[in-house]
């Protein structure tokens, strides 16, 4: 029988190891530790953590990665039902204890009779056979050319630079308005591409002096600053002179203030709409290594963002990932060679928790074609489906840059207030909706493995 080939024993590849051998399905896991190492992993454990020990949110029902814990529990996924056995206390957050965690993975996979573990670095994407690339943040040196030279150089990156994505809905549309700069575009859409917030000269002098002194951190050891002037951290370009961001992604030329016409912004912030469903907005040229706390703080004294929520932070991090959006079809493959499959981190997703969904899914998926079978589409109003929705196709492919999982990837719901009322109410929806669909998804697939264990 057929072999599925797994290339990276992380969060994602250890998952997608377990459910497809779950599902009946040989697998061979690839892992290149302990013989090559990283900077960030210490051990050659698979599943290892290789920074903080922290699942985030726990709540299932006000909290996205929360439901994503649950999702990811009612598929049995090995990641959450082993994070679950060693659990640390930490408040409402899933906190994990590392060493035991992956041992565990280690001992389960190792044991599972239809998982082989082969510790070799993989350095060519094969034209035969069924593969799962997931190889991490950090893939090795010769693999990332060699998949740069499938994808073309422009479609992988080695760094992520992230610009804080704010949900549109707690934007102050009072101060702030849609145009693109000198109205410029086909259509009514692109000439109101643009959301903008205007600042007056002591607020950007306020601002400025903010960002200077704003908490921010250092690259991790082994990383280079690997950021190049068409990304510079936004509180890099303060640094270079008072006037470089008034020059730069804060011009306040070609925009007219409708509140305030007679007014002429002394610079300006635009954001940009980071997914179809117009949830989303990020803040354009604002890439940051500002602390979390340093981060909301600063931008908050933005005007129209004074009680701005966010979806997610910026950041800039040594990070090999794809153009999800356009080398990936929705089930995961690469669209030039649908042997390859990619998952976890390297697609555009960002977290420990994130990256082992994406490992659930590409093993679930690999496993239903292997079988001969065929699985419905993931379903979108589930936190797994909305994250692969985005990554495979919500998402803007030319700014494309990873991504959390959070409400704002979910199909909007009528009817339900705004309001932090309003949220809570909403987001329970947004959960319940999520379980039943996931649900309903599982219940069509039965793991054939299952009985032989
Ligand atoms: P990994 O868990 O990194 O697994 C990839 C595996 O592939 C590794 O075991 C690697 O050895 C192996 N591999 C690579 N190349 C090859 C090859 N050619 N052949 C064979 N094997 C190969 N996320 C959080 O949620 N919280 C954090 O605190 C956090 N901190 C991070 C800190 C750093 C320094 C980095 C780089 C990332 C961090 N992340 C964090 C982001 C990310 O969620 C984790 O890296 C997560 O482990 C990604 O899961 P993954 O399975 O995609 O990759």
């Amino acid at each position: 029988t057929e072999e599925l080939h797994i290339v990276g024993g992380g969060m994602a590849g250890s998952e997608a190891a377990w459910q497809a051998a779950r599902h009946g399905v040989s697998v061979v896991l690839h892992e290149m530790r302990p013989q090559r190492g990283t900077f960030a992993h210490k051990t050659g454990n698979l599943g290892e953590m290789v920074c903080s020990n922290s699942f985030r949110s726990d709540d299932d029902e006000q909290n996205a990665v929360g439901l994503l814990h649950w999702e990811m529990r009612a598929a049995d996924g090995l990641v959450m039902t082993t994070a679950d056995r060693h659990r640390l206390p930490a408040g409402g957050a899933l906190a994990v204890d590392r060493e035991p965690f992956a041992e565990d993975i280690t001992g389960a996979l190792r044991a599972h009779p239809n998982v082989r573990v082969s510790h070799e670095e993989v350095t060519e994407l094969p034209d035969e056979g069924q593969w799962i690339f997931a190889t991490g943040p950090l893939t090795s040196e010769a693999l990332g050319a060699a998949i740069a030279r499938e994808t073309g150089s422009e479609a992988l990156a080695f760094f992520d630079a992230i610009a804080p994505i704010v949900y549109a809905e707690s934007i102050d549309m009072s101060q702030a308005w849609m145009q693109s700069r000198y109205d410029k575009g086909e259509t009514e859409d692109e000439r109101r591409a643009y959301l903008n917030c205007p600042m007056d000269r002591a607020t950007y002098e306020a601002f400025v002096d903010a960002l200077l002194a704003a908490d921010k951190t250092e690259f991790h050891e082994g990383e280079t600053a690997g950021y190049f002037d068409g990304c510079l951290p936004v509180e890099v370009m303060a640094e270079r002179g008072r006037e470089t961001l008034r020059h730069g992604p804060m011009k306040p030329v070609g925009l007219t203030n409708p509140h305030k016409p007679e007014e002429k912004p002394y610079a300006v912030v635009q954001l940009r709409r980071d997914n179809a469903l117009g949830t989303l907005f990020n803040i354009v040229g604002f890439q940051t290594k500002m602390k979390y706390g340093a981060q909301t703080e600063v931008l908050r004294m933005i005007p129209g963002l004074e009680n701005a929520r966010f979806a997610r932070l910026g950041g800039i991090h040594r990070n090999t990932f794809l153009n999800a959006p356009t080398l990936l079809d929705d089930r995961m493959r690469l669209r030039s060679r649908p042997n390859i499959r990619f998952a976890g981190q390297i697609t555009g997703v960002e977290g420990y928790v994130e990256s082992a969904a994406m490992g659930l899914l590409a093993g679930r998926l690999a496993a239903a074609e292997m079988g001969g079978g065929s699985l419905a589409p993931v379903p979108q109003d589930s936190a797994h489906g909305a994250l692969v929705h985005h990554i495979t196709g919500g998402a803007e492919a030319k700014t494309f840059q990873p991504m959390n999982v959070n409400f704002g990837l979910f199909r909007p719901l009528e009817g339900l207030r705004g309001g932090r009322k309003g949220r809570r109410e909403r987001y329970k929806a947004y959960t319940d909706r999520a379980k039943a669909a996931w649900t309903d998804w599982l219940a069509t697939q039965a793991p054939a493995a299952a009985a032989a264990e």
